[in-house]
């Protein structure tokens, strides 16, 4: 069996939004995730990281390129593989508040994955249920109750119970902690982490901003404009930046030690992020990179392996 769980090859996701207009959401991504460990997708808003998230998992159609899952193509797959495959890969949503039914219980809310993939019933299911309500921190009493009677971070973890009622192997994590208080965040991301130990969980961890991936990721990949800039492990992300990009995601996250954040030097990225259906030619990130050439705007650059485990698409390297 090979070490990686997920190989995502050259995977585009365009969206034909009229006019003979493009918009490239995904445009030509590559990257593999080991079994058992974390992988970090960041970038700004409209890099398109959701979009692979949610191609990734089959809720978009993809334009071309291959997703192996246990070495299978995914959009290949048909009648049983299709459904082992829905059982073996779930999403956690952004938002706890939209993301659960108003009008369920909790109990139906989590039961109904066990339903579909007819997993259990009767006095198995619920204690399947309250099983994995104590799992993510709640209790049985919680399981006849409704979504408005929780907080923000509850919410979040019956979203966490939901995707794991089927026993999933993999799960994509779209900004889960996002919409949540900084004071509940944290909390989160260490039921993330002890869920992993406890079931030997695959994660692929969507957020836009460094910080908030720095703590759980094994390994992170950067995205701009559709395009993959720099993956690598998550100590040499941040040790060790290459790509201009990231090392400008990096300069803004706040140093808790004050004289540190005095002294170091912030990189201010001018403009906004293009729109992605009139990308810039060559680089994508080159109208605002502090280090553009003559080069970047002629053509984009491959991603190479610059040391071991360490890829940047940049014409610096
Ligand atoms: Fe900057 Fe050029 Fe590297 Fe793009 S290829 S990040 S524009 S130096």
């Amino acid at each position: 069996m090979s070490e990686h769980i997920l190989e995502v090859k050259n995977l585009k996701k365009h969206f034909d939004v009229g006019g003979g207009r493009l918009l490239k959401a995904v445009d030509g991504i590559n990257f593999a995730i080991k079994r058992g460990e974390t992988f970090g997708l960041v970038g700004e808003s409209g890099c398109g990281k959701s979009t692979a998230g949610r191609t990734i998992i089959r809720l978009y159609e993809a334009t071309s390129g291959e997703v192996l899952f246990n070495g299978e193509n995914i959009y290949k797959l048909k009648g049983d593989s299709l459904k082992k495959f829905n059982r073996s890969m779930q999403m956690v949503f952004q938002d706890p508040y939209a993301s659960l039914n108003p009008r369920m219980t909790i109990e139906n809310i989590i039961g109904e994955g066990i339903d579909i993939h007819g997993l259990a019933s009767g006095k198995e299911r619920r204690e399947r249920i309250y099983k994995l309500l104590r799992d993510v921190g709640l209790n049985e009493e919680h399981a006849g109750r409704f979504p408005h009677e929780f907080s923000g971070g509850q919410r979040q973890r019956i979203g966490i119970a939901r995707a794991l009622a089927i026993e999933p192997q993999f799960i994509i994590a779209d900004e889960p902690i996002s919409a949540l208080d900084v004071s509940v965040q944290a909390q989160v991301v260490n039921l993330f982490k002890k869920l992993q130990r406890e079931r030997g969980l695959t994660y692929l961890f969507i957020a836009h901003d460094l910080a908030m991936v720095k703590h759980i990721s094994d390994r992170i990949g950067v995205m701009y404009l559709g395009k993959m800039m720099e993956v690598t492990t998550s100590e040499m992300l941040y040790a060790k930046p290459l790509h201009p990009y990231t090392e400008s995601l990096l300069s803004a996250i706040p140093i808790p030690d004050p004289e540190v954040e005095r002294q170091r030097e912030r990189i201010i990225l001018e403009g906004e992020v293009p729109s992605p259906l009139n990308p810039p030619s060559g680089c994508p990130f080159r109208t605002r990179c502090p280090k553009a050439m003559k080069q970047c705007a002629e053509s984009m650059p491959e991603m190479k392996e610059v040391e071991p485990g360490h890829f940047t698409a940049c014409h610096l390297y």
